[in-house]
């Protein structure tokens, strides 16, 4: 019988957090969910306890774990309920789990995600942002402790697939010619480009394929979740940016594809549902029920694909830069995206104007080496402050 598997996930309430635990209700022989963790939704929250009976509950926001610990005990439910940052980091190294989902966006998932790392545990990872800003730090760190790595990110997970199954990190050993990372260009991919500085957060959000969270929605629209994903993919398989095509094919049905020096080319396709990377990731060896629908390929009929329009999707762009130029450049791309997404989806700047805030960011800020954790917090910081200084100096923001 295989063991049970003890699971911390980060970020349990969100889109990936609520697939994985979609697919952990269906193996309760297989997973535990012993930690749970969000941000303020108390609500959610709440009911993921009463669903699963985790020893632990963090809300990064301390009023919300009042609220919620009010609410466990009238329901009569023993989870011990937690907040702030040192707890995310506490339940991400607990001695009695052995599996992390990160699955927090953004920045914030970095120091638990490290932390999961230095404690050697097998981590699923979802946020994207901790390789895009830590890369380095972050690859260190799982070798240094032992810890594994298997990715969630669905281009990334079919790359994975699609790889030789023992892939040493050395893409010309395993026979490997380049990857093919694939996009589906995101809902305004044939849009006309003057209507672009009109569309509202709603549009932006209302991804043709794919249901998740706001913000990497967002990145989807401007394509600068490609970006992140090239970084990721650099970090995760040791591929230099040339080797990384991106592909965009409006269907979502190939996740990514593998080229080899014999001309072969491996694919991984499926329904666009993340429990099918979640699964695949907490079957690992083993293939388990995801709850994902057979692919009926003949509705699917076609499968297109173009090359990317940099023009049209200078993030894109922006992001080849950020990792071109290497050192903290990444971890600013990061963190102006996150305040240009952030002040986007507050209705405050027109969609537009997010590569412009990235842009000015990154040339406003000089290239610096990354040594530690400290180093990588300090250039996120920094962006956030210039790129928050410079909205408010622009007319379109004083005019609010
Ligand atoms: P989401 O917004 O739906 O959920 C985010 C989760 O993180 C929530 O549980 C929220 O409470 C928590 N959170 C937010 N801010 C926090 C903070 N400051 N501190 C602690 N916790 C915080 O996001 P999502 O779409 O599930 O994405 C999560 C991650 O997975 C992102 O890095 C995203 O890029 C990546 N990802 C998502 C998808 C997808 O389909 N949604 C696909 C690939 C990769
Ligand atoms: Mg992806």
């Amino acid at each position: 019988m295989t063991p049970i598997r003890h699971l911390t996930i980060l970020g349990s309430t969100g889109s990936i957090g609520e697939s994985t635990l979609d697919v952990v209700a269906r193996h309760p022989d297989r997973f535990q969910a012993v930690a749970l963790t969000a941000d303020k939704n108390v609500e959610k929250m709440f009911e993921q306890c009463k669903r699963f009976y985790p020893s632990y509950a963090v809300m990064l926001n301390a009023q919300s774990a009042e609220q919620l610990e009010a609410k466990l005990r009238v329901a009569g439910l023993g989870t011990m309920v937690l907040s702030g940052i040192e707890s995310l980091e506490k339940v991400a190294s607990l001695p009695e789990i052995d599996t992390v989902m990160a699955a927090i966006v953004g920045a914030a998932g970095i120091r638990p995600t490290l932390s999961a790392a230095q404690a050697g545990k097998h981590i699923l990872l979802a946020n994207k942002e901790t390789l895009v800003m830590a890369g380095r730090i972050f690859m260190d760190t799982i070798r240094q402790y032992h810890a594994t790595l298997l990715p969630i990110d669905s281009e990334h997970n079919a790359i994975f697939q699609s790889l030789p199954q023992h892939y040493n990190g050395d893409l010309i050993s395993s026979g490997v010619r380049r990857i093919l990372l694939t996009a589906s260009g995101g809902p305004f991919h044939k849009a006309d480009l003057q209507t672009l500085s009109t569309v509202t957060p709603e549009q932006a959000c209302a991804h043709p394929n794919w249901v998740m969270g706001r913000k990497i929605s967002v990145d989807s629209a401007t394509m600068m979740n490609k970006g992140l994903e090239v970084i990721e993919a650099h970090w995760l398989f040791n591929v230099e940016p040339e080797k990384i095509q991106v592909v965009v094919h409006p269907q979502s049905v190939i996740h990514s594809m593998v080229e080899y020096i014999d001309g072969s080319v491996l694919a991984q396709l499926g329904n666009p549902d993340m429990r099918t990377p979640i699964a695949h990731a907490l079957g690992y060896p083993e293939r388990i029920e995801s709850g994902v629908q057979s692919m009926d390929i003949f509705k699917i009929a076609q499968l297109n694909f173009e090359a990317p329009d940099f023009e049209r999707f200078p993030c894109l762009r922006l992001a080849y830069e950020a990792l071109s130029k290497g050192g903290n450049m990444p971890a600013v791309l990061n963190a102006a995206n996150e305040v240009a997404v952030e002040v986007f989806l507050a209705g405050k700047i027109p969609f537009t104007v997010i590569p412009a805030i990235i842009e000015h960011v990154m040339e406003s800020i000089d290239r610096q080496e990354i040594t530690d954790l400290e180093d990588v917090l300090a250039a996120d910081l920094r962006a956030r402050e210039t790129a928050r200084k410079w909205l408010d100096t622009q007319a379109w923001q004083r005019g609010q």
